[in-house]
């Protein structure tokens, strides 16, 4: 069942005004300061999503990178490799870094002296605790619930102020069986459009695609909106036509089971969904419905964000 609401209401304010209200310029694009204002907004959505935390679910947070041999593993370099950012450091020893420092400061080129490193920035906040509950032998009966959050990076540097290149995900991801983690999928469907509601956010739910690199990415896209691998909770920011993507739920078959051999007692591929809080989306999506000024937001959103 997706919820399809008559249609999206026109936000209030204008990406440009929200903006300047929230976002101080860096000098590179979907990298930007934020304000107290929008930073009170994000925390307040993060108090609001862990009230809605599982009772079972460890808390994990992770660092903004991560290792790039499990980034491998994973397969993001076969799905996504025009969104990866790898951390590289000078290298090869001291006279090798001495040597990039003097053709900096001779105004040449330094970067050919960077190696890179084992780590890559974290591209999505869920990554690190497949290997980590993997590491822990065969999934209980009932499963496992993580709530994890991540700095995440991603290269696509725009100009839209709903796509970042660092921005911050939170997630709530069940491991277990088919059953289990389709029930979980379908439940936070519903809880999240609650969520949603008490928002005062104009929204909809409907499948979608991940941007897959490449053609044959392009059809592994049209295979995930068919199977409904994949939905998003949209939320008209920067105009009705085009909605952000605020929140998704993402069911991974049994992918990361077998990738990692994450098995349940019987034996059988441990299955994995996980459900996505865009923090920064969320909140630019409250700026843009409500305006620029939290004070004059709806007294019902207010109370409802303990603002
Ligand atoms: P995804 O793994 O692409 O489904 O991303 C999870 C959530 O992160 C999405 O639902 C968005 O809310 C958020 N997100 C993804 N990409 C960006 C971006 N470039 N800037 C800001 N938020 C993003
Ligand atoms: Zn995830």
């Amino acid at each position: 069942m997706t919820h399809v609401l008559p249609g999206l209401a026109k936000p209030a304010a204008s990406p440009e005004a929200v903006f300047d209200a929230v976002f101080r310029p860096t000098g590179v694009d979907g990298v930007y300061g934020r304000s107290g204002a929008y930073e009170s907004v994000v925390e307040a959505l993060a108090v609001m999503i862990s009230r809605e935390r599982d009772a079972m679910a460890e808390v994990v947070r992770f660092p903004p990178v991560a290792s790039r041999a499990l980034i491998e593993k994973a397969g993001y370099l076969k799905s996504f490799p025009h969104l990866l950012g790898c951390v590289c450091a000078l290298g090869g020893g001291n006279q090798r870094i001495a040597s990039a420092v003097a053709r900096f400061e001779a105004g040449e080129t330094w970067t050919d002296g960077l190696e890179p490193s084992d780590l890559v920035l974290t591209p999505a906040a869920c990554y690190p605790i497949y290997p980590m509950a993997a590491a822990r032998g065969p999934v209980p009966r009932d499963g496992l619930i993580f709530d994890v959050a991540s700095d995440c990076f991603r290269r696509e540097p725009s100009r839209d102020i709903d796509r970042l290149q660092s921005f911050r995900m939170r997630e709530y991801v069940r491991i277990g069986t088919l059953e289990q983690t389709t029930t979980f999928r379908e439940e936070w469907r519903e809880r999240a459009a609650a969520l949603a509601d008490r928002l005062g956010i104009s929204y909809r739910i409907e499948a979608a695609s991940d941007p897959f690199f490449g053609r044959v990415g392009a059809m592994v896209g049209r295979y995930q909106v068919e199977q409904q691998l994949k939905y998003e909770l949209v939320v008209p920011v920067r105009s009705t036509e085009t909605p952000t993507a605020c929140m998704s739920f993402n069911y991974h078959r049994d992918h990361f089971g077998q990738t990692f051999d994450m098995r349940g007692e019987d034996g059988a591929f441990a299955h994995t969904t996980c459900v996505a809080f865009g923090m920064d989306r969320l909140a630019v999506a409250l700026f843009a419905t409500h305006g620029t000024e939290i004070a004059k937001w709806p007294a019902a959103v207010r109370s409802a964000l303990n603002l």
